[in-house]
């Protein structure tokens, strides 16, 4: 199987030593295997992106010294892909639109008589699934609406379909993991598959464009591990193929803390124009000096 693997930021903020750690593993993976490695832009979010963070993270990344076959995919060009899975999994009965806002599904899951603790899910707080019992069925589908995954009625499609799950390469969890087992479309709940604002979301892009890019290795931080679970699912009732996914460990500032966009304290940019370099830079996130390309 050709290794095709991809370093997919969000133009939101300057890339840090967390960023580079992940492009310069996945480039490195994808060299080791005769692959390809290629960057995707994940700039679905237009109120948080910025054309002038799209120019750094380019800069950034020549300067790591990687390179990426052109051109670049850009999810905010991907629209009318995310438009006709989304018709798709809505004629299939797998959609709801939902209207609550934050407060009422706060409000839903300290009820009292809800009766059940609010769990916490791989996506924040499991919604109650209050519109799935009072906002369908619907046609045409809902413009402008936020729209949520039946999760129990997509995790039955995947149930008459066998085992699902990924295989894992990555330091802290490798091999086969299961994702289809029967409580999990409760720890899971209905997650949103489209965002008002975005007319998509981050779970239904990144398994659309995988698919479109014939990724056939993610390699992603583990902060993601959870996500996948999800993701796995999403290609399985989608008809996509699943791919070997490697969760790298974090960079952690000195408290042990995850790095944040916020933190341009470690922004690569800054370490350039104080002079370090790229060796610099993989010494910094702990990986072995470029040998295959220095020789
Ligand atoms: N765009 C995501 C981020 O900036 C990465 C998504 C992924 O690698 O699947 O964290
Ligand atoms: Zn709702």
């Amino acid at each position: 199987m050709a290794f095709v693997t991809r370093f997919a930021p969000s133009p939101t903020g300057p890339l840090h030593l967390g960023h580079a750690y992940s492009a310069i593993v996945a480039h490195d993976m994808a060299q080791a295997a005769g692959g390809t490695f290629l960057l995707r832009i994940e700039d679905i979010d237009q109120s948080r992106c910025r054309p002038e963070w799209e120019a750094q993270i380019y800069q950034d990344l020549q300067w790591l010294d990687l390179s990426w076959p052109q051109p670049v995919m850009r999810q905010s060009s991907r629209m009318p892909a995310y438009q006709a899975a989304l018709d798709d999994l809505w004629s299939r009965g797998l959609l709801y639109a939902c209207t609550c806002s934050r407060r009422d599904i706060e409000q839903a899951l300290s009820a009292p008589q809800e009766g059940v603790a609010a769990a916490s899910g791989p996506d924040g707080p499991v919604y109650p699934g209050t519109c799935r019992r009072r906002n369908r069925p619907q046609s045409p589908r809902p413009r402008d609406a936020v729209l949520r995954l039946d999760m129990a009625a997509a995790c039955r499609i995947c149930a008459q379909q066998g085992m699902v799950g990924f295989q894992e390469t990555g330091p802290a969890n490798g091999g086969w993991i299961t994702t289809s087992d029967a409580s999990y479309a409760s720890e899971i709940g209905d997650i949103v598959v489209s965002r008002r604002d975005m007319g998509t979301s981050y779970h239904l892009s990144v398994v659309l464009d995988d698919a479109a890019q014939g990724i056939s290795h993610v390699v992603r931080g583990e902060d993601l591990f959870e996500a996948t679970r999800i993701h796995a699912l999403l290609q399985r009732v989608l008809g996509l193929p699943t791919p070997i996914y490697h969760h790298h460990r974090l960079i952690r500032d000195d408290h042990g803390k995850r790095l944040a966009k916020r933190d341009d304290a470690r922004a690569l940019a800054k370490f350039r124009a104080e002079g370090a370099t790229p060796a610099d830079i993989r010494r910094m996130v702990g990986l072995e000096p470029n040998s295959a390309r220095n020789s």
